[in-house]
């Protein structure tokens, strides 16, 4: 691991939540980060595992925060599961355990939505607050008693963590109750360490993996899926992975790069440059 990157990079994929901002503030650095990089005419993406929001909502988001954000610079899970389902399960009749920007995309996409076991071939697996034994049921009886449905998730995120150390349970603990149910593994999992991400967020850029920079605070996602994928990495250190997880890892697995704040990931020439200084 280095401590900063000396060179640019050709796009800049950024995670959210504890990178970029926590909770409603942007976090040190950010901003004139992404105005430096935009100044620089290096595209700049954004992407999260949260399928409770919409790529709207995190153009708007960024927008009020500072940093103004085209709907086409984000991807999330909301937009990697509809575009699996299209070019991988086309026709299949859906049944969401989902919030609404989900279910609006899926409708949208004018893929099928049914709560009729008997149906149903995708059970989706989400981030869903309004999860109960009703949704269970439909799952189990599509896929353990009419043997037909496949399982799928947007994320395999066990928790998603909120200011102040705190947090709420997330899709792997749906896709657990599923799983554990009907004895059955899901079948895809939509968001962040899998390459999907990258590829969507990476949609239309002339760009390949190796020259791009992924920036993020979580070892198991963010960091995974660079690796995955090829990509350089940056592991920030204002969210959820401690450096010591990252010297923890085996070396193949752990981060390009770790930094104690988001714009460290300019090469100190730029810094130089623009007369920056850490405070
Ligand atoms: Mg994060």
């Amino acid at each position: 691991m280095a401590h900063r990157p000396t060179r640019l990079y050709e796009a800049y994929v950024f995670d959210m939540d504890g990178t970029i901002y926590l909770g409603d503030e942007l976090l040190p650095g950010a901003a004139r980060l992404i105005a430096e990089l935009r100044r620089r005419e290096i595209p700049v993406r954004f992407l999260s595992n949260n399928p409770t929001r919409d790529p709207d909502m995190y153009a708007a988001k960024l927008t009020d925060l500072g940093l103004p954000t085209g709907v086409d610079d984000i991807a999330n899970t909301v937009v990697t599961t509809v575009r699996w389902l299209a070019d991988h399960r086309p026709g299949a009749v859906v049944f969401p355990i989902a919030e609404e920007p989900l279910c609006r995309a899926l409708a949208a996409a004018g893929i099928e939505i049914s709560e009729d076991p008997s149906r149903i071939d995708i059970v989706i697996s989400s981030y869903d607050r309004h999860f109960d034994y009703r949704k269970l049921q439909i799952a189990f009886d599509a896929i353990w008693f009419h043997k037909r449905a496949e399982l799928i998730e947007t994320n395999p995120d066990r928790y998603c963590p909120f200011p102040g150390g705190r947090g709420e349970p997330d899709c792997a603990a749906i896709t657990a109750a599923i799983e554990a149910c009907t004895g059955t593994k899901k079948v895809a999992s939509l968001g962040k360490p899998d390459p999907v991400m990258v590829e969507e967020a990476l949609r239309g850029l002339d760009v390949t993996p190796a020259d791009c920079l992924m920036i993020g605070d979580r070892l198991m996602t963010d960091i995974a899926m660079a690796a995955d994928a090829g990509m350089a990495s940056c592991l920030v250190l204002t969210g959820d992975s401690t450096r010591e997880q990252s010297e923890a890892l085996p070396a193949h697995r752990q981060p390009t790069y770790v930094v104690d704040r988001v714009d460290e990931l300019l090469p100190a020439t730029v810094w130089a440059e623009r007369g920056w200084t850490a405070a």
